[in-house]
């Protein structure tokens, strides 16, 4: 069995120190490739540094929404120059995200339209990042599906029926460890409703540890969980689920 982990961070926070060991064990627990994602232009040359080194490891960059509130003027202009790196397989994280509520949702707005404007000069997916803003993102998006652009909505977080735009346009629906929480039926809902071939899987490690792996950061290893989960919301054995999952993956980015 082999598995994508569709987004983590693996030069990032917790994982910062080590994240050669913690992509060695993501190899070891059967994860046969994962994309790294980028949150804003200070950081994603580390990323990029990193993934060059695996031939199974990707990229994406992009300015983070809750970063934005601290991207200078030119910060985009560094991402679109960071995605011609041959490793940049999708454009993001971007998005709205009125939870933490660090940046001017305005200002989210802003550089959301920026990002699609560059995934659809590079013909790239777009990573969006949505916390509590569902309908708004839909809103925003409904035009630019419609002119081609083509999304990812990763670790997806909102009641279930507020997936079903992002299905009805093709794009896949990525899942996290939240699958794995007791109190997550909303997330579970969505996976009923997200057909097996737009499904994904995803840790955002060191984020959103599933169950059953204690209170440290998450890793890439851990996606396994989530499959299992998922499997098991889709009421199909785990092997197929990973199958499905793994294609999906490597169709929407290219891999
Ligand atoms: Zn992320």
């Amino acid at each position: 069995m082999s598995l994508i982990d569709s987004h983590c961070h693996l030069t990032y926070d917790a994982l910062a120190a080590d994240p050669d060991g913690a992509w060695q064990r993501a190899r070891e627990a059967g994860v046969e490739a994962a994309i790294v994602i980028g949150i804003d232009a200070a950081t994603s040359p580390r990323v990029l540094e990193f993934v060059a080194g695996y031939p199974d490891l990707f990229a994406a960059v992009g300015i983070h929404p809750n970063e934005v509130g601290l991207a200078g003027s030119n910060d985009m202009a560094r991402i679109a120059e960071l995605a011609s790196d041959p490793n940049v397989v999708a454009i993001g994280e971007s998005g709205l995200d009125s939870y933490w509520d660090r940046a001017p949702l305005d200002r989210q707005r802003g550089f959301l339209e920026e990002h699609v404007e560059l995934a659809l000069e590079l013909d790239k997916p777009l990573i969006l990042h949505i916390r509590d803003q569902y309908p708004l993102a839909a809103e925003m998006l409904a035009p630019h599906a419609e002119s081609g652009l083509r999304g990812v909505i990763h670790c997806f977080a909102g009641e279930g029926h507020e997936a079903d735009p992002f299905i009805a346009w093709g794009w896949p629906i990525s899942f996290s460890g939240i699958l794995t929480f007791p109190q997550a039926n909303n997330v579970r809902e969505a996976a009923r409703r997200t057909p097996l071939d737009q499904c994904l899987i995803e840790t955002d490690a060191p984020w959103l540890t599933p169950r059953g792996h204690g209170k440290g950061p998450n890793e890439p290893a851990f996606v396994a969980t989530t499959a299992a989960r998922l499997a098991e919301v889709k009421e199909i054995s785990l092997e197929r689920l990973a199958e499905a999952t793994t294609a999906n993956a490597r169709r929407v980015f290219g891999l």
